[in-house]
């Protein structure tokens, strides 16, 4: 099938505008920046994502993926549209709708343009209710066309984890589709009869649920192994032992379950709030919701103060950060821990020197203060004191001697990487353990 992606040079729209040319459809790979999409063009790929740069060098040419500025072209050349733009985080938690608003208006303004049938598909994350009550009167209005009669309206939250992206898409859990009708939903579906997951239909606002559901239990796990951690320390326990322990039990299952820093990202920490925000505009107080955010909050000031409690006072002190994305395997610091742990040690004086084998150059864009070194050992050379914050493979692979040009010896882990009994003349220790 011929389709458009919008949003396209985003993680979302990037892979999914990949993945879907990777299964044989043919795809417009709809951007508004020109520079990208010119380096698209190019192979040139504007985020870092396993396998999408690769994918595209052995298709260059290959015709059945064309990056494109042209919205209009695009949707007017297609059988199915996209929106996969962002969705970002308003200050009261809700989400930002402007990038929504505006993609459906020009897909409206171009479907009343086009005789045929088309489908337009929401795949950014949206509260429950946005699809029926933002996106199709946008595009009602700006068509002058009747959603369900003249053209198709579908859901399809993607579950993809960044550093992963396009794996995750080829091979998803589960596809699951909100339609406005079946005859949108049977549209969906048949883009992906390639694919082998289970697909689960719906009608639109269960599926834009469906998804907010599922990232807030992912994050609740998460907060919740690490309030056992907290607690594991205090008593002397070794939470990785426990998480092991109940792991095994099918009913919970072993991931999500590394006590550490906490959550971050483009998806938990807005889609927490976005829930969160909804819930209170519906008259819901959410409190589980809300103890995961506080957890999640406190990790980061749990290592800050943990620091400062084993350094004494940061003024003048060199901390070295390892990992600053807020995951392994991406350049993504969007809410990444990092971002307030330099805050707070810049606030208190101390010098940061950071390394990440991606991240660095975005976050200079956040604190130009900082130092960003090329490799591990320049970052670690005379610190007083270490955080290692992101699991890069390469952090598993150091041992003592790695670290001998600190002037410290003090590592504190935010993700439990080290080989701790390997680090005889160090003291290293867990937000957690
Ligand atoms: P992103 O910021 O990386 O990408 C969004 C892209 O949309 C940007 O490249 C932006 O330039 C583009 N855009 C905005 N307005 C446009 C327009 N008018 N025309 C063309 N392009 C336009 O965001 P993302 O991480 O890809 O997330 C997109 C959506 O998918 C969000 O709703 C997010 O919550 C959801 N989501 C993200 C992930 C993830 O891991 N990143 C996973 C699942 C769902």
């Amino acid at each position: 099938m011929k389709m458009a992606i919008v949003g396209g040079t985003g993680y979302v729209g990037l892979c999914t505008a990949v993945g879907f040319a990777a299964k044989g459809h043919e795809v417009f790979c709809v951007g508004r920046d020109k520079n990208k999409i010119e380096g698209l063009k190019k192979g040139h790929v504007p985020i870092y994502e396993p396998g999408v740069a690769e994918w595209l060098k052995r298709n260059a040419g290959s015709g059945n993926f064309v990056p494109t500025d042209s919205i209009e072209q695009a949707v007017k050349n297609s059988d199915v549209t996209f929106i996969c733009v962002g969705t970002p985080s308003k200050k009261d938690g809700g989400i930002e709708l402007k990038d929504v608003r505006e993609v459906s208006r020009n897909i409206g303004g171009i479907l009343n343009k086009i005789g045929r049938y088309h489908v337009v598909i929401v795949k950014s994350t949206v509260v429950p209710g946005t699809t029926e009550g933002t996106v199709i009167p946008e595009l009602e209005k700006c068509s002058g066309k009747a959603a369900g009669r003249d053209f198709g309206v579908a859901m399809n939250p993607e579950f993809l984890r960044e550093g992963k992206a396009l794996e995750d898409f080829l091979n998803p859990d589960r596809i699951v589709i909100g339609e406005l009708d079946k005859k949108s939903g049977d549209a969906v579906a048949s883009l992906y009869d390639k694919f082998t997951a289970p697909i689960v239909r719906t009608d639109l606002k269960t599926a834009e649920m469906t998804k907010y559901a599922s990232n807030a239990f992912l994050a609740t796990k998460i907060s919740f192994i690490n309030e056992i951690g907290n607690m594991c320390k205090i008593l002397g326990i070794d939470v990785y032992d426990v998480s092991a322990g109940i792991g095994l039990d099918k009913r919970i299952g072993p991931k999500f379950l590394d006590a550490g820093i906490g959550y971050g990202g483009s998806c938990f920490p807005k889609d927490v709030a976005a829930i969160i925000a909804k819930a209170k505009g519906i008259g819901y107080e959410p409190r589980l919701l809300e103890s995961v955010e506080n957890v999640n909050r406190g990790q980061r000031k749990r290592a800050f103060d943990l620091l400062k409690k084993r350094l004494g006072s940061l003024g003048g002190k060199k901390v070295a950060i390892l990992g600053l994305s807020f995951k392994p395997d991406t350049d993504d610091i969007r809410e990444a821990p990092s971002i307030d742990i330099i805050r707070m040690l810049l606030e208190e004086g101390a010098v940061v020197s950071a390394y990440d084998p991606q991240a660095s150059g975005n976050m200079k864009a956040v604190y130009p203060d900082a130092e960003y070194a090329e490799d591990i050992a320049s970052a670690l050379r005379n610190a007083d004191a270490c955080l290692l914050l992101t699991e890069w493979d390469e952090f598993r692979r150091l041992d003592e001697s790695d670290f001998s040009g600190m002037r410290g010896r003090l590592i504190i882990e935010g993700r439990r990487v080290l080989r701790k009994e390997s680090f005889k003349g160090f003291s290293v220790e867990g937000i957690c353990w």
